[in-house]
């Protein structure tokens, strides 16, 4: 497998956890150095390495043993989690252009041999079989051979091109393409457009007055998966310079070693949205970041025992959140958490939804308590670590109040509202701890 490094240096650093009892400072060094090296040889540029040794870093060390989880398997299952924050968890589909009656626009951008004409073609047969209609429109006027070869693909996949040969200006011929597609009233446009084997200023101008005549709801960089370090500047510049939507990313079956494939997502802020398999035209897969990172960690029965470590962990939070409430000690960290808890479970209105005679609440309402629930999290997150732990102080300070509110873009008045709601939610638990308490006494039990 392609991964194959990259998933043998991280094993590297599993192994050296083994007998070990708990991730301290010390025992978890050399691991991470082995997390490090196996990045950096995948091709990940030095930042990124960086920026993702020190999340993972910062989490083995502040956590606690879990019951019946090792910690090599604890920090597997870190590195996984950080793996799938630098890809995105979900898949990415293509944006949906909601203005009726317009074709929905995919504008293609690349190096030079990446496999964009190629890719060209793929995305079409993949829309195709969406039951949409597809054209494609073909402004390589500088290689004639590259015309040749959409119109081939285009026959090969039965999409027509639209073609003005090399005499006309991109733009010109992509804004011709369009209206034509608009006149026949088809679905989708894919936009192909001329690489070259360098970025150069050139190229970037054509494409940004491609860009400008078809308006795109989809601008997608074309990125061959075998890119090494330079990744991360191509990815940076196309980016900067047109905005992209997302990227391809090209010859996976390959022998990659897979460092662009943790880049772009990182570099862009734009997901990976497709991955080439191959030079057929079926040869095009949407991008799961789960299922890539199943293949890079290896072991799929790791991986189950890593998500049911996952469950514990959240088991545990649960009962140590709840054992925080009886003891009175619910502050606001606590309360990040739960609410943390729950946005893992699905939007709050489905939640609601599934409580006992919440099946009539509007979607107004259940729209209101997600947005409050939200600006909590917001108020909360510019407190500082001492006003989170005290929730007093802040009952008793209004200039802690009023930057607070300065620093998450909300009043004031929110803010108190907020404290107000905490100190009574606090009191009930109090109450209630009480009372249970009282029920458990010795009066009680005859
Ligand atoms: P362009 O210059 O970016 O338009 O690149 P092309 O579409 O002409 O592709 C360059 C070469 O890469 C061709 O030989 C393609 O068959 C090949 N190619 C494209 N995509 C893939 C892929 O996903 N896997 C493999 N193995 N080859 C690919």
């Amino acid at each position: 497998d392609s991964f194959d490094n990259l998933s043998g240096g991280f094993k590297k650093a599993w192994d050296k956890l083994s007998g070990v009892q708990q991730l301290t400072q010390e025992n978890i060094k050399d691991p991470l150095k082995d997390i490090r090296r196996a990045l950096l040889e995948a091709d990940v540029s030095l930042p990124v390495v960086r920026q993702f040794v020190k999340k993972v870093e910062s989490k083995a060390v502040g956590t606690k043993v879990i019951r019946g989880i090792r910690p090599d398997q604890q920090l597997i299952k870190f590195v996984k989690d950080e793996l799938l924050d630098l890809m995105g968890s979900e898949r990415a589909p293509l944006e949906d252009p909601t203005r009726r009656g317009e074709p929905q626009v995919i504008l293609m951008a690349g190096l030079q041999g990446v496999g964009k004409t190629t890719a060209c073609g793929k995305l079409a047969l993949h829309l195709k079989k969406q039951g949409k209609t597809v054209q494609m429109i073909a402004t390589d006027v500088y290689r004639p051979a590259a015309i040749d070869q959409l119109r081939k693909l285009g026959e090969q996949v039965d999409v027509p091109v639209f073609e003005m040969g090399t005499s006309a200006k991109p733009a010109d011929i992509a804004r011709r393409g369009i209206q034509e597609a608009k006149k026949k009233k088809v679905d989708c446009v894919i936009v192909d457009t001329a690489g070259r084997l360098q970025i150069d200023d050139d190229m970037m101008t054509e494409l940004k007055n491609v860009k400008k005549a078809v308006k795109p709801s989809d601008t997608l960089l074309v990125v061959d998966a075998m890119t090494g370090q330079e990744a991360s500047s191509l990815v940076k510049s196309f980016n900067t310079d047109i905005g992209i939507t997302g990227a391809i990313l090209t010859k996976m079956d390959g022998d990659t070693r897979g460092g662009a494939a943790l880049t772009v997502k990182e570099i862009s802020g734009r997901p990976i949205k497709f991955v080439g398999v191959g030079e057929k035209m079926e040869a095009l897969e949407p991008f799961y970041p789960e299922r890539m990172v199943s293949r890079i960690l290896g072991m799929g029965d790791i991986l189950t025992l890593v998500e049911k470590a996952e469950e514990s962990i959240k088991l545990e939070e649960a009962e140590e959140l709840q054992k925080r409430m009886m003891e009175a000690k619910f502050d606001f960290n606590d309360f990040l958490k739960q609410y943390e808890m729950m946005t893992s479970m699905g939007p709050m209105g489905n939640m609601m939804k599934m409580m006992p005679g919440m099946g009539e609440i509007s979607n107004k309402q259940m729209e209101e308590a997600d947005r409050k629930m939200k600006q909590a999290k917001a108020i909360i997150q510019s407190m500082t670590p001492k006003e989170r732990e005290n929730p007093d102080l802040l009952s008793s300070t209004p200039s802690r109040r009023a930057r607070i509110a300065r620093g998450s873009g909300n009043t004031e008045e929110e803010v108190s509202n907020l404290v107000v709601q905490f100190t009574a939610m606090r009191t009930k638990m109090q109450d209630m701890t009480k009372m249970m308490q009282l029920g458990q006494g010795p009066g009680m039990q005859d």
